[in-house]
């Protein structure tokens, strides 16, 4: 799988991915992430990317010219054809179901908007869908394209363990049951009993209630969301 992620700050990239199980996952070929600097396609002798807003107010605007020059330059003939997201604080809440979806694209090309935000037109012309990591307000979307990229290479066969991925937290509406490792005595406290008890069925029953109870106390809105899907089937 690859991605593209244009960005005027090609710099934060530099750690995210450069560790652990997405640098693996680089090294063995399983996804590739390539880093473009829309200030490559920048406007007059400054190569400038923004502007102020028309019809005034506070900040710069990200313009048109450089993202649609950047994004053609790349993707071609592909253009049209994949998911052009932008990262964007109004966008479609960012959950596993979506990077469930977008893990089985072949390729994907992020934008990571900057200042006020981004030309309406973008919007409208080049993105296909606007993806939100949260309700809150981020300086840049270079840190949310890294956290979806994060959890979309994550689910690409081959990157991790099958079976971890099965008993995640959000993987079946539920948060995930508590784990311990040894030492199962540490300061006085004790690993339930049943987790050493080897029994597999009562495991996996008390694993199912713990989650079943922490979704309740936690995000009983999964619960909502579970229920109804149940209902549905
Ligand atoms: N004025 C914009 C608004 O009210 O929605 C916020 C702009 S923010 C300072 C700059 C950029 O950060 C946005 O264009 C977007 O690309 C990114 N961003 C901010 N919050 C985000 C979030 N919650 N999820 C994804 N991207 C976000």
């Amino acid at each position: 799988m690859r991605f593209d992620i244009f960005t005027i700050f090609p710099g934060i990239f530099q750690g995210p991915f450069d560790e652990s199980i997405i640098k693996r996952a680089i090294a063995a070929e399983l996804v590739d992430i390539q880093i473009h600097d829309i200030r490559e396609h920048g406007m007059g002798r400054h190569r400038s990317v923004d502007d102020t807003p028309y019809g005034g107010g506070p900040g710069m605007v990200m313009a048109a010219p450089p993202l649609f020059d950047s994004v053609g330059s790349v993707l071609g003939d592909a253009l049209g054809t994949l998911p052009v997201i932008l990262t964007s604080a109004s966008g479609d809440p960012f959950t596993q179901v979506i990077a469930e979806e977008l893990s089985l694209e072949p390729r994907i090309a992020i934008l990571c908007g900057r200042y006020e935000g981004i030309d309406q037109r973008v919007r409208d012309h080049l993105v296909t869908r606007e993806i939100s990591i949260g309700d809150y307000v981020l300086t840049g979307g270079e840190l949310a394209a890294a956290v979806m990229v994060d959890a979309i290479t994550r689910l690409i066969p081959g990157v991790i363990d099958s079976e971890s991925l099965a008993e995640e937290s959000h993987t079946a509406g539920l948060l995930e049951y508590p784990h311990y490792t040894r030492p199962n005595e540490y300061r006085g406290w004790t690993v339930p009993d049943i987790l050493l008890s080897g029994h597999h069925a009562k495991i996996a029953e008390w694993r199912m209630k713990q989650a079943t109870e922490l979704t309740r106390q936690r995000r009983p809105d999964l619960l909502d969301k579970l229920n109804h899907h149940l209902k549905d089937l």
